[in-house]
Formats: C-alpha cells, structure tokens, sequence
C-alpha cells in the first residue's frame, strides 16, 4: 500500500532538488520572500487553522491555538528574518603559523543542505510543521512536509494552503497514514526532521539510516519537575497547573510528574489544585480546556490512572466544577493527581501525554537526582525554588534536553535558545542559531596561496631534511 505513494514522493523529491542545484546561488531576498510567505499562509489562514485544529480535537480554545500555532510561528518567521543575514555570514578561521603570512586563507561557509524532509505530531500540528520550516528556508532550503494522520482537516487545510501559496519545487505537504509517513520517512533526503514519539523517533532513525540521511529528533519523555523545600508552593501550583492543563497536558514539554519534600506533599498538591480551580472553574462545558485527541488516547490515559489505582496509588481528581465525566463522550479528562507511586505503575513508566500527574516525595534532594540519572534523559527539567545553590546543584548533576527554573515548558518560547532532546528524548536542536545550522552544511573551504606550500613544508618527495625538521615542528 505504502509504495503507491513511493513513485509520487521520489518524483516531488526529485523535482525539488532539480530546482534547489537549478537556483543556486539563490539571494538572501528568495529565501526572506518563502520565510514571508509562510507567515502569510499562517496569518491570512489563522482563524481556518484554529477551526480546523478544534474540529480534529473535539474542542479545542480558538485563543489556546492562536498563541500556540499561528503567532508562535509567525515569531519563528520574524525571528528568522531578523537574524538570517548574520546566521547565513560566512566565517573567518585561522590558519596554522606560519600559512597565514604567506597568503593562506580559511573559512566556513554555512551552506543550504537541499530538500529537507519535516514529519510532524498532532499536539501542534500547525506550529510544529511550519516553525521549523522558518529554519528551514532561512538556511535556503526546499521542503517536503509530511504532517499527522491524527489531525486530518487540519493537515488538509494546510496542504491546500501551501498549494496556494507556494510552487510544489518549493514546498509540498503530503498527507496519509502511517504508511506514507514510513514510505516518507526512507526518501533519500537531504535532512529530515521528525517531531513525535521516542517509538517511531527509533523508526525514522532507522529508515534514515539506509541512505545516511542527517536526522533531527524532537521526541518525548517524562519531564521532571523538582519542587525545593523553599519552592513557593501556591505560586508553583498554579505555573505547573497551567503547564499541565494547557492543551489537556498533550504538549512535548509538559511538566510529566513532580518530585516534593516528604513534609510538604499536602501544600504542593493542594498548590496544583489550587492552580486548577483559578484557571479552570469548570471542565466539560469550557471551550478554553482541550479534548484529549482520540479515543485511543483516552482510553490510554484512563488505563494509567487504573493501573496506579489497582497497584496502591491514592488517586486525587480535580474537578472544580463537581460535573459528571462519565458519559460526557468528548474525551474531557479531569486532572488526576495520583500519590505513592512506585515504579511498577505504568504512569512512572511511559510518557503520559494528559492531564495526569504523578507525585513523588523525596527526604533529601539527592534521591530526586539519583531517581532522573537513572531514567532517560528528559526532554525539559524544572525546578522550583529560590534557593541558588540547591538550583545549581541539581541542573549540573542532571542532563536535560532543556530547563526552566521557577516555571515550566517557557524555555521552549525563548526564540533565541536552541530546542531540543538528549539520548531518548532527541538529538539536534533548532530555534536560534543552533536551528539554522542545523539544516546549514558548515563547508570548510581553505584558499591555498600561490607559494609552493607543500614543497616548502616537506610534504611532497623527494623526503629529506625539510620533512624531518616539518615532523618535528608539528609534534613539539
Ligand atoms: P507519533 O510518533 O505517533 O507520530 C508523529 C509522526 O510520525 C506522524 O506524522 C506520523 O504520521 C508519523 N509516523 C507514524 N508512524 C511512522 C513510521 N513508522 N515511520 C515514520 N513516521 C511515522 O507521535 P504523536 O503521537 O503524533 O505525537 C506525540 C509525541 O510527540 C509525544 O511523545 C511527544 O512528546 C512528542 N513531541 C515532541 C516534541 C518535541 O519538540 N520534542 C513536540 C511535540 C510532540
């Protein structure tokens, strides 16, 4: 089934790479004009876009996807077109002694790699196709996207979109199940990007590997957030509250499970609940609290609140407005805050993706630490506290693909700070500088002078003198 779409996907390839060697050197003003097209799409579309994503989750906030999906990616596009010409600048680097007196020269060109390959997840299916591609083109790229089955209309819409706002040498979106994701993900690129789970994060490694095609990983995990004995803990409820419930928790870098002083579970759960109820007086009938997306997730997440219920764990649901879930049939979910968990549970075991959140007590800081070292390295780490050596003390014994202190998820917003995993949770980044090399080819290019140099060094035969005394330079 897959390779029906193969011959179509390999001739769209083709037919971008054939432009891409056909334009090149392309100005700045090409790339600059695709970055502007692309936040037009989004802007003129916005509204259509936000619809489009409700309808694919069951309800989702117009506001929640406006600042989530279109101005988020419009500030990736403005960022991209403020800093590319510095970005794009290619860079002096020296030469040994003593080439540089006799006319030698060396630089870094940071050049575009060709047609890169974008394969996005459903929790922001707008701003996770198209943030990256801002990058994308900056560094003078083509792309393909291919974005999630989960959120058909959504990936329709935008298909349509960029038929109308780009030529198909330029961009393409290709949509269809998993199989043409997999069909896609093989397609000798020149890079690819995939945003999605560690599972097919593994898969898409794998396909690329066959034509050693260069992969950026945005994957998941289970983000910790570390309370100190100092936290604020009505203040840090409510950040994490707003971190977890935002998108009905579904968002990569959402705060996963928490970790408090034994003494102080009480005050940083009621913290949480507190949060919930300020933002959120009611669940079911509130357009600004998300679906959770289909219902296999649901019934995912349901499953991991009844395995930590069957193996001893106290489960807390915060449901300010007291409504009834049970036969609401649009994939509402409350906030359950679930206590003494052990490892067995399989909410301390997998990504949980939703509006559940775990809590974990430590007597002494360390145990927290001791506990992440041993797990996966995380996509985000939060700590929340005001005490400087206890903050610095746990960001450097832990490895994360990101932190916030005293907040969650915020890092990801800063544009010029690169994004991205570690080990499990991903590899590569983009955002900032670190984004546009990353789809850049950093080509080392060395000016020989007009001197013989490699007569004058001793490189070329006959080997004598000049040889010896170059040997024993280079190794004193
Ligand atoms: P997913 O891995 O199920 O799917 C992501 C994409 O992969 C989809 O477009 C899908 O069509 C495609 N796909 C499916 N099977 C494939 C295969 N065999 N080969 C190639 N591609 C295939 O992820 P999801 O459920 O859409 O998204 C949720 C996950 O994404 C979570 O784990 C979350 O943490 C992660 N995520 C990470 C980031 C980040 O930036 N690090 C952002 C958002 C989501």
């Amino acid at each position: 089934m897959a390779d029906d779409r193969r011959e179509e996907l390999e001739r769209i390839l083709r037919l971008q790479r054939a432009a891409f060697n056909e334009s090149r050197p392309e100005p700045m003003s090409m790339r600059r004009d695709r970055i502007k097209r692309a936040m037009a799409l989004v802007k003129d579309h916005g509204e259509n876009l936000c619809k489009a994503m409700s309808a694919d989750f069951g309800n989702r906030s117009m506001h929640q996807s406006m600042l989530t999906d279109i101005a988020a990616t419009v500030g990736a596009g403005k960022h991209s077109l403020k800093h590319m010409d510095q970005w794009a600048k290619a860079e002096k680097r020296k030469v040994q002694f003593p080439l540089g007196l006799l006319g030698a020269k060396a630089e870094v060109r940071y050049e575009p790699k060709g047609v890169i390959g974008i394969l996005s997840p459903w929790n922001f299916p707008v701003n996770l196709a198209f943030a990256p591609l801002m990058q994308v083109f900056a560094a003078g790229n083509r792309a393909m996207i291919k974005p999630s089955e989960f959120t058909e209309r959504t990936s329709l819409l935008m298909k349509e979109l960029v038929e109308e706002y780009f030529t198909p040498d330029e961009l393409v979106v290709i949509t269809g199940g998993p199989e043409v994701a997999a069909t896609f993900s093989s397609l000798p690129f020149d890079h690819l990007v995939f945003t999605g789970s560690t599972a097919t994060g593994r898969r898409v490694m794998e396909a690329a590997a066959a034509n050693l095609v260069p992969v950026t990983l945005e994957l998941g995990g289970k983000s910790p957030v570390f309370m100190g004995r100092n936290a604020d803990f009505a203040k840090a409820g409510e950040r994490i509250a707003l971190g977890k419930m935002m998108n009905a928790g579904q968002i990569c870098l959402a705060p996963d499970y928490m970790y408090v002083p034994q003494d102080k579970e009480d005050e940083a759960i009621a913290g949480v609940a507190q949060g919930v109820k300020n933002m959120y007086p009611t669940l079911l009938e509130n357009d600004d609290y998300a679906s959770i997306v289909s219902d296999r997730h649901f019934e995912r997440l349901q499953g991991l609140v009844a395995d930590a219920r069957e193996k001893g764990a106290e489960v807390i649901e915060v449901n300010p407005g007291d409504e009834d879930f049970s036969n609401a049939n649009i994939r509402k979910m409350p906030l359950n805050i679930v206590r003494n968990v052990t490892d067995d549970m399989k909410v301390m075991q997998e990504e949980i993706f939703g509006p559940v959140l775990p809590v974990k007590t430590y007597k002494q800081i360390d145990e927290a630490i001791d506990y992440v070292n041993e797990h996966d390295r995380p996509l985000g780490f939060y700590y929340f506290g005001e005490d400087k050596g206890e903050q610095e003390h746990v960001l450097t014994k832990t490895i994360s693909g990101g932190v916030t202190t005293n907040d969650v998820i915020f890092h990801v917003s800063m544009e010029d700070l690169p994004f991205g995993g570690v080990g499990p949770s991903g590899m590569g980044s983009y955002h900032a500088i670190e984004g546009f090399r990353e789809f850049s080819h950093a080509r080392a290019v060395y000016h020989q002078p007009k001197i013989d140099i490699a007569k004058l060094g001793g490189f070329k035969p006959p080997f004598g003198k000049a040889t010896e005394k170059a040997i024993a330079t280079m190794m004193k």
